[in-house]
Parts: structure tokens; C-alpha cells; sequence
């Protein structure tokens, strides 16, 4: 698809203040922003500069982060838009997509639900609009829907921790991947897709590791929208994926157990596939090898487009990106 050749990935770094606790440690602060584009982290053998397409300093708000809707509109244009965040335990990922525990500072997640139908109600003259999701999880290398509910019951505020249902990665023959027996539900408001998240969040896998619930599965929020031109009746449907993916720590560092053991394991295969993935679309490479894992299956049709113009600059970034990814692999930290 020669429009395909125009979409491609953006990364951004988001550098976390440092912690009462770490505070309290005396830790020193060890990667800072140079400028809007570049971060400097000190490492053993002195500092080392990495490059980005946008740097956000530790000061920066969940406005700040968000106050760019042009991907929200991508989906609802049609195309398929993922945003992900990557990074350690404890790094900021869920802060980041999800927000605080108390909402007092909502994420991007929440944030896109509201731009999302924002847009629309702008729009509503000229297109009718249908928003259906899907939430899952990916544990142990297993998809699990999120609104899997028990028998016949499907209430909105469900606290239940029933038998999540098994999903299965599929193509079609058009070539869309789509995950299938994933229950799909429809949301009129902002409210109710929200409502539908703190559902989802509710059935969550949690395991005790390093004490941070949910770092050892990736969240996959899918949101459908069905757009109609009523001018010419033609539809056009996009996707917006927002993921908030597991810890990118080796194993080694959580003193797993065998059951965590085997947990840390496939989400480092699937992380590492990511990787793979994100070298191939950068390098342009015929085949991207998407099949190797669930969650670079679920993401083929991760992209977002991106100024010709700035093409050369981003490259270099994605090199960076994947010298990064390449590091957390053979398991070394990110610093150095
Ligand atoms: P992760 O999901 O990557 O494991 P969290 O998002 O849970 O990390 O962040 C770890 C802790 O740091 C949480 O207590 C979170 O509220 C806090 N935190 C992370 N990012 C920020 C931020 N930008 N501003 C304020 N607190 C943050
Ligand atoms: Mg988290």
C-alpha cells in the first residue's frame, strides 16, 4: 500500500520527578533535558545525548503531554493510530496513559476519550459517528478480555474478577488483524467509555512483584469508530490503540520465582519482538516481522503519520530508539 510509506512512528521521552522516597535516598537526578528534542543521562562512562521527536521535562503536566489531539483525529479520519508507553517499573507509563489513582491528574487515556468525542460533536453536521471498544490484557503471552463478564450479566459496574474469556489474534483476508472473541461494547459519551476502562481495569491480572500492580501484563485499550459521511453515505472506520505495556525490567532484577519467572520471560519476548518490529519499519524493510509475538500481531497496524520532510531527523531517532530497546534487551539498564 503506497500510503503506508508516509506512516510512521514518533517517540517522545517523558523524564519522571524523582520521588519522596528517592528524595529521601538522596538520589541524584541522572537524565535531564537538553532542549526540546534531546535528553543528556549520566552514565558510568560519562554523559551520553539521546535524541527524540519531543522531550518533556519532569515539570511538564498531563495538559502539556496532551495538548496535541492531531493522532485522536487521525481515528476518527479513518486510519489506525497506537500509543504506547514504554519503560520500566516505575518509570511513569501508567501515570502517563492512565493518571493518578484518584483522577485528580487523568492521563492520556481518559484525555483521548474526551477529545475523542469532543471531535465528534464538532463533526456531528456533516458525519454520524459509532464508538465501540475492546479492552484486553496480554499476560503469559495470553489475550484476555477485559469484559469478559459471567453469565449473562454485563453491568457497566461490574467489580467482578470472573474467568476472563481467551482471545485469539486473526487476520482477514483483506489483511486487517483483528482479535477475535474479544467483546466489543458501544459508548455514547466520553462518561460511558470511561466507564467501560475503570470495568476493564477492574478485571485485571495483579501480581505482587516489586509491589506495583499490573506492571507484569500489557492493557490494551481499542477504540472503534465508525464514521458515516452523510453528505455521500460513505463510511470509513478507524482505530485508536492506547497501551500501557508491562514492565521492560529483566527478570533477573525481580528475584522472580518460577511462576514469575515464566511471566518476566514472555514479556520479555514480547517486548523484544517490539523491538524487531520498530527496527524494521524504521529501516523500511520489506518484511516487518509482526507474526513473532501477540503483541506486535496486535500492533501491525501501528502507525502514525508523519511530516516528509522531517523523515532523515526522525530516522536517526529511531536508530536511538532501537540502540535503547536493543540495551533493555541484552539487559542492560537504560542509563547506560
Ligand atoms: P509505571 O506504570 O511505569 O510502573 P507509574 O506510572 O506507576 O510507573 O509511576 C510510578 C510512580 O511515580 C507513581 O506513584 C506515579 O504516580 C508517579 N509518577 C510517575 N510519573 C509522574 C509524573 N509525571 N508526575 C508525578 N508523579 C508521577
Ligand atoms: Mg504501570
Amino acid at each position: 500500500d503506497p500510503e503506508e510509506k508516509i506512516l510512521k512512528i514518533r517517540v517522545f521521552c517523558r523524564i519522571r520527578p524523582v520521588s519522596r522516597a528517592e528524595a529521601a535516598q538522596g538520589g541524584a537526578i541522572v537524565v535531564e533535558k537538553i532542549d526540546e528534542y534531546s535528553v543528556t543521562v549520566e552514565t558510568p562512562r560519562g554523559p551520553r545525548e539521546f535524541q527524540f521527536d519531543k522531550v518533556f521535562s519532569a515539570e511538564a503536566s498531563q495538559e502539556d503531554l496532551f495538548h496535541d489531539t492531531s493522532l485522536i483525529q487521525l481515528a476518527i479520519d479513518g486510519y489506525n493510530v497506537c500509543v504506547f508507553a514504554y519503560g520500566q517499573t516505575g518509570s511513569g507509563k501508567t501515570f502517563t496513559m492512565v493518571g493518578d489513582k484518584e483522577q485528580k491528574n487523568p492521563g492520556i487515556i481518559p484525555r483521548a476519550f474526551n477529545a475523542m468525542f469532543d471531535i465528534m460533536r464538532e463533526n456531528s453536521s456533516k458525519f454520524s459517528f459509532k464508538v465501540s471498544a475492546y479492552m484486553l490484557e496480554l499476560y503469559n503471552d495470553r489475550l484476555q478480555d477485559l469484559f469478559a463478564s459471567q453469565a449473562g450479566e454485563a453491568h457497566v459496574h461490574t467489580q467482578s474478577h470472573g474467568q476472563a474469556r481467551r482471545v485469539e489474534i486473526k487476520r482477514n483476508r483483506k489483511g486487517v488483524v483483528f482479535a477475535q472473541g474479544a467483546e466489543t461494547k458501544e459508548a455514547s459519551s466520553a462518561q460511558e467509555l470511561y466507564a467501560l476502562f475503570q470495568q476493564a481495569c477492574a478485571n485485571r491480572h495483579i501480581s505482587a512483584t516489586m509491589n506495583v500492580e499490573s506492571s507484569r501484563s500489557h492493557l490494551i485499550v481499542g477504540i472503534v469508530v465508525e464514521s458515516r459521511n452523510l453528505t455521500n453515505g460513505s463510511v470509513s472506520t478507524g482505530k485508536l490503540s492506547l497501551v500501557d505495556l508491562a514492565g521492560s525490567e529483566r527478570a533477573a532484577k525481580t528475584g522472580a520465582k518460577d511462576h514469575q519467572l515464566k511471566e518476566a520471560n514472555s514479556i520479555n519476548k514480547s517486548l523484544s519482538a517490539l523491538g524487531d518490529v520498530i527496527s524494521a519499519l524504521s529501516a523500511e524493510l520489506p518484511h516487518v516481522p509482526y507474526r513473532n509475538s501477540k503483541l506486535t500481531q496486535y500492533a501491525t497496524r501501528v502507525k502514525a503519520i508523519t511530516n516528509n520532510a522531517q523523515r532523515n531527523v526522525e530516522s536517526k531517532e529511531i536508530a536511538q530508539l532501537k540502540e535503547v530497546i536493543m540495551k533493555l534487551r541484552s539487559g542492560q539498564s537504560v542509563e547506560e
